[in-house]
């Protein structure tokens, strides 16, 4: 046990300039690093994500830190579940180099919140902003490019690797690297299921036996209209009409929105690389899916 702790402990790195120096070194070998941000509570999902930094680089670093400035006031920053321990253990498992786990000082010397104005600022694009999740949580993309920024500086991976699952944070971040010609190619990785059809997600574990059932309506939606748009349906408007039926009645449907998958500008009628995303909430627990088509 002592033994298997030491060796944990091992791959764990707290500090920003342990992290340059193990990637510098490995630059100088003429290495390839692959990095995985991650807020930790790893599933299959982030395991996903890593197995692919992990067949493509050298090199992988992944990052557990649960980054208090892209949680609004209200959300869950202080339950939000903490398993170090364990999201190491995968994360070596599947082969990954390091994990850096800063603490919120280390990264952000005592500032802990985007209200804080001794703080500088990445700003998204606001047009990418104010649709889907961005609409309800307010400042929530400014944190995540905040912190994102922060993290490709410290690592200065080859290539990063996010979800598709946050479709809106995927396309935010890559407009902020070409923006900030920031020296790093993302790649986007496939949403990963339960059999259900339920996306995981470490927001999951706030779910009841019963909570996961009634989640299973937003892959039933999309599914649905999936099938509609096969069968011919491009009219958003029809599309979206057999949705409400499929919403458990006590389910909060926070947005349905239809996006171009490559600009993110709206679409009025349903066409390829249409992205279909949503938001329910379900006993108090806020989940997203989408579904390209
Ligand atoms: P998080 O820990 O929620 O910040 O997520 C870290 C990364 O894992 C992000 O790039 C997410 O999009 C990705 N991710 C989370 N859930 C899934 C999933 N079910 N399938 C694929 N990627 C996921």
């Amino acid at each position: 046990m002592m033994n298997k702790e030491l060796n944990l402990n091992s791959y764990i790195l707290n500090k920003i300039s342990d992290v340059r120096k193990i990637v510098k070194e490995y630059k100088k070998q003429g290495l390839t690093v692959g990095f995985v941000p991650t807020m930790g509570a790893l599933h299959e999902g982030h395991a996903s994500l890593i197995k692919e930094s992990v067949a493509k680089c050298d090199k992988t670093i992944v990052s557990v830190f649960v980054n208090p400035t892209q949680f609004c006031p209200g959300e869950d920053f202080e339950k939000y579940p903490r398993t170090l321990e364990a999201d190491t253990k995968l994360a070596v498992e599947i082969g990954a180099d390091y994990v850096f786990a800063p603490s919120a000082d280390e990264m952000y010397q005592g500032v802990n919140s985007l209200k804080d104005i001794d703080l500088t600022y990445v700003t998204p694009a606001y047009r990418y902003v104010d649709k889907l999740c961005g609409k309800s949580r307010i400042g929530h993309f400014d944190g995540v490019a905040l912190v994102v920024t922060k993290l490709f500086n410290i690592v200065q991976p080859d290539f990063a690797f996010f979800g598709m699952k946050d479709a809106q944070q995927l396309f935010i971040l890559k407009k902020v690297v070409r923006d900030l010609n920031i020296d790093v190619e993302i790649i986007p990785c496939p949403i990963v299921r339960e059999e259900s059809g339920l996306a995981l997600s470490s927001r999951n574990k706030y779910l009841s036996e019963n909570g996961k059932q009634k989640a299973l309506c937003l892959n039933k939606i999309l599914k649905n209209i999936e099938e509609l748009y096969k069968n011919g349906v491009t009219d958003v408007k029809k599309a979206t009409d057999g949705a409400f039926a499929l919403l458990p009645h006590d389910a909060e449907l926070e947005y349905l929105e239809f996006v171009d998958y490559d600009t993110f500008e709206d679409v009025e009628n349903l066409k390829p690389n249409t992205l279909v995303a949503l938001s329910v909430r379900i006993d108090g627990v806020r989940l997203i899916d989408n579904i390209l088509l």
